[in-house]
């Protein structure tokens, strides 16, 4: 089997250095109107998870009718869908949250080869969903011989 190691769970920045959310929304604001507005204080409201999906950190959109979802940006941790501009959010910005084991989640994760396959068959992937603790993916390192 291929193993792919990288150095990082990606963030928004990492795959364009530089690149912003707000940056982003007003690139899009031409082709989807006026939202998403500018990101400060007042256009802020409510709280967005994320994920860990495939080696990136991502913020799937919470509008049930939108499939969309960006890379998560770790410098400025807002979220506005600019597939759909977030009208389920009053076309508000939400807060980016990380899991407070964050760091442990990525070190744990990054010490995996890519897609690994546990002993019950199940793959243990470079993913990390809501509730899954540190402890965790510990265990599932040590089903497949990773003691990190
Ligand atoms: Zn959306």
């Amino acid at each position: 089997m291929e193993q792919h190691f990288q150095a990082r769970i990606v963030h928004l920045e990492d795959r364009v250095p530089g690149l912003a959310p707000d940056f982003i929304a007003r690139t899009m604001r031409g082709t989807i109107g006026l939202f998403p507005p500018r990101l400060s204080p007042e256009n802020v409201a409510g709280k967005v998870n994320a994920i860990i999906d495939d080696s990136r950190w991502i913020v799937r959109c919470p509008n049930p009718a939108c499939a969309g979802a960006l890379l998560a940006p770790r410098d400025t941790p807002f979220f506005c869908c600019v597939d759909c501009g977030s009208p389920e959010n009053n076309h508000q910005w939400y807060e980016v949250v990380y899991p407070k084991e964050k760091a442990a989640i990525e070190k744990l994760l990054l010490a995996r080869p890519y897609n690994v396959t546990l002993p019950n068959g199940q793959v243990a992937g470079r993913g990390w969903t809501l509730g899954q603790t540190a402890k965790a993916l510990l265990l599932e390192n040590a089903e497949i011989g990773i003691e990190a």
